[in-house]
């Protein structure tokens, strides 16, 4: 039984207008211990049959056995296992992997079949040796000459210890000299194996060849055997071996390592592209908490940077309690004055366009409130334009009031309308601009200077606040008789005195019922979303209580000077709450949303009462957080769709560079199997490698820009495993694009195509 049979085997290429005949009609035998000389001029063939017999190509009449097996129902893995282990590839262009070592390309021939570990490099070494390259085993392919490159492949070709060594032109490209060392190297190998080696130079190799083939347009026209064959060893053909694990992992590692400008390009363009998506990512998980939470009505302006703690027993902070909540990671500074109008007050801007000078009245209009205050240690300078403030008088002010410039001087009012004001008690102060925030809108940065400032006293309570709490005085407050509960209006009767009179509005004189203690109630602040929405009691000695007429009473009226009793008592307890010398309250500075809820798990709730005014739960959140999760999730999927695509498209080009060296994995014997695995591992990998970068460069980066910080501040832990897990799959997605598109194509048509490009 031959090796190799070959019955009318014909081979015709099918292009769209021509067929052309490969071979025709082939009736041939091989068997080891041969040493062929395939001949004939250039077109005659011969690379034709070389690609049949060793299955980088199939055919279309006739009948191939191999073992004496037929096979013409071969699959795609029946070919491989075939190639795999009984075929050794000596190509004209030397195919070899130019970002390797002469070690490297040889090992990897005994990697990929699965050689044990501990031995290959020694047979790797050997193999060398034989082909003359010892001195040379360190060397970068891509820096050695053409025959030694032959004889590279050569070596690599034995590495697998495979029966059939065939060799299509291996000295067409070299010189005569060099060519002759390569066919002596082939010829030391030969025994115990078939050569088959393709040469339009007979003369070169007549003293190592056994038979000489001659092919003329498809046909063998000749076919002799010059010399006996002796006595061979019977052939056992090698068990392949699946690549180990460890293996691939190293394989995959040297591969990229061995062509590091490719590795840091990939590397770079994906953690460009997951810095957009990780930041995208987090954009959502913010727009998100900003619909579930809101911010406290009772303090409009304290930032997400910002804490309020108070004791409970309700005494003033000492010393220890500084310190103790200095001491907490989280929060990054303490502000003692901490419910000064800052953090409760809302404010205006005013600048010389917006106040009306008539000549009697000065008008001061804005209306414009600015929508937070903050610290302005809680900036850096790259998130400004101009300088930090460092004077009390000194701020930064939000880009969005583009008119501003650095060096302009405002005012700050806490109504938004004045008439002729005392400046000193009306307004907070005149400030100098010394930068604009670029990132965020309507936001005041005061310097330490001016917030730790405890004399601040010049500020009346908010301008707003005041009027709204009057509205309720007069409009909106409720007290009980008789166990029925009455709403009261103010000034709805000319009685004199704390006095309410029912039905006020009837003709007649007021009867006095009797004169006892009432309790009003009325809300604290006018807010429709007061988180400590507790009603304020007031209790009133001696209320004259009157009615008028004969009639149940109905309709309650407060005389002017129990409104004004109301008024100044609520007044007093606002602006006692307000004012800058109540130490009841501290400030705590926070970098954003997570360490603020990190400092509040951290703070003893036993003690201290935490208010998180940017940071209220909103209950009505439901639908809408659902429908804005709902679309902004779609968003998120369709534009890392598009950064994948991105990265796709880049990647496929740069992958085309090793579709040579896949054609030579493939040719070598890397079955479907571990060459989709090498693929996809690399990208996993070089994913890996970027995610990991990223990462760091994101931390590292929020540390120094806010705006940063602020995006990726709501990212928990496991939203990091999530991305992590996320980028891996779309590495391992796009290795098995890559492993696709490297399969369309036969190996013959891969190297042939790689050699073009
Ligand atoms: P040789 O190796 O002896 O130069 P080949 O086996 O390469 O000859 O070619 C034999 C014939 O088949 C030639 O006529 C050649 O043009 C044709 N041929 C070879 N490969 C292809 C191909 N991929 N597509 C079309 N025709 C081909
Ligand atoms: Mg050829």
């Amino acid at each position: 039984m031959s090796m190799i049979r070959l019955e009318n085997v014909s081979k015709y290429y099918k292009s769209e207008e021509t067929v052309s005949v490969g071979m025709k009609k082939v009736n041939l035998e091989f068997d080891l211990g041969e040493f062929v000389a395939v001949t004939g001029e250039s077109g005659s063939g011969k690379s034709t049959l070389l690609n049949v017999i060793s299955g980088l190509d199939g055919y279309e009449d006739g009948e191939l056995y191999l073992f004496g097996e037929e096979t013409s129902h071969f699959t795609i893995s029946d070919w491989e296992k075939y190639r795999g282990t009984n075929i050794g590839f000596v190509f004209q262009n030397y195919n070899i992997i130019d970002s390797f070592t002469v070690l490297q390309n040889v090992l990897l021939a005994l990697e990929v079949q699965g050689y044990d570990p501990k031995t290959r490099k020694q047979r790797a070494l050997e193999l060398i040796e034989k082909v003359g390259l010892l001195s040379h085993k360190n060397h970068k392919a891509s820096k050695l000459s053409g025959g030694q490159k032959q004889r590279t492949v050569i070596a690599r070709a034995l590495a697998k210890d495979c029966p059939i060594i065939v060799a299509d032109e291996p000295t067409g490209n070299l010189d005569s000299q060099s060519g002759a060392q390569v066919l002596k190297v082939l010829h030391d190998i030969s025994k115990d194996k078939l050569i088959i080696v393709v040469t339009h130079d007979y003369d070169q190799i007549k003293e190592f060849a056994t038979r000489k083939i001659k092919m003329h347009d498809g046909e063998v026209v000749e076919d002799k055997k010059y010399k006996k064959i002796e006595d061979v060893k019977e052939y056992v053909a090698p068990v392949p071996q699946k690549m180990s694990i460890a293996t691939l992992l190293r394989f995959t590692l040297r591969s990229l390592f061995s062509t590091p400008k490719r590795l840091i390009f990939l590397t770079l363009m994906q953690m460009i592209v997951m810095i957009a998506f990780t930041l995208s990512y987090s954009w959502r998980e913010g727009q998100i908490r900003d619909i579930n939470v809101q911010q406290s009505n009772r303090f409009p302006n304290v930032p997400v940077t910002r804490l309020l703690v108070e004791r409970r027993d309700g005494i003033d902070f000492d010393a220890d309690d500084l310190e103790y909540f200095e001491n907490i990671r989280f929060v990054s500074k303490v502000y003692e004055h901490g419910l000064s109008f800052y953090n409760s007050l809302r404010l205006y801007v005013f600048t010389d366009e917006n106040i009306y000078d008539t000549g009697i009245y000065k008008y001061y209009n804005s209306w414009q409130p600015v929508s937070g205050t903050d610290a302005a240690a809680t900036l850096s300078n790259l998130d400004i334009d101009g300088t930090l403030p460092v004077l009390a008088n000194e701020i930064v002010i939000g880009h969005n009031w583009t008119n501003y410039k650095v060096g302009d001087e405002v005012y700050i009012g806490t109504a938004s309308q004045y008439t002729n004001p005392n400046v000193n008690e009306d307004f907070v102060g005149k400030f100098k601009i010394t930068g604009i925030d670029k990132a965020k809108a309507n936001i005041l940065y005061f310097t330490d200077a001016f917030l730790d400032n405890p004399d601040i006293e010049q500020y009346s309570i908010d301008g707003t606040a005041k009027n709204n709490l009057i509205d309720h005085i007069n409009w909106g407050m409720t007290f009980t008789y008789d166990s029925n509960q009455y709403n009261i209006n103010r000034g709805m009767t000319d009685q004199s005195g704390i006095a309410i009179v029912f039905n006020a509005d009837q003709a007649g004189t007021p009867e006095l019922l009797e004169i006892k203690e009432l309790s009003f109630t009325g809300f604290f602040y006018n807010t429709s979303n007061y988180e400590q929405s507790e009603e304020l009691t007031i209790t009133v000695p001696n209320v004259s209580i009157y009615k008028i007429g004969t009639f149940e009473p109905y309709f309650a009226s407060m005389s002017e000077a129990l409104g004004t009793y109301l008024e100044d008592y609520v007044l007093d307890e606002l602006e006692h709450f307000y004012k800058v010398e109540n130490r009841k309250v501290l400030s705590l500075s926070v970098k954003g949303i997570n360490d603020g809820n990190k400092a509040i798990d951290a703070i003893n709730q036993d003690i201290y009462r935490v208010i998180y005014p940017a940071n209220i739960p909103n209950p009505g959140a439901g639908i809408l957080a659902f429908v804005m999760g709902l679309f902004t999730g779609i968003f998120i999927i369709l534009f890392g769709l598009l950064l994948y695509s991105i990265v796709h498209a880049v990647s496929k080009n740069i992958m085309k560079s090793r579709k040579k060296d896949f054609a030579i994995f493939r040719s070598i014997g890397t079955n479907k199997v571990t060459l989709a695995r090498l693929v996809v591992l690399e990208q996993v990998f070089i994913a890996a490698i970027s995610a990991v970068l990223m990462f760091a460069v994101l931390f590292i980066l929020s540390n120094y820009v806010a705006s940063i910080y602020e995006i990726i501040q709501f990212m928990e832990f496991t939203d990091y495993i999530m991305l992590i897990i996320i980028f891996l799959l779309f590495g391992a997605w796009l290795g098995l694009r890559f492993n696709k598109k490297i399969f369309r194509q036969s190996v013959i048509e891969s190297i042939v195509s790689s050699r073009e490009e």
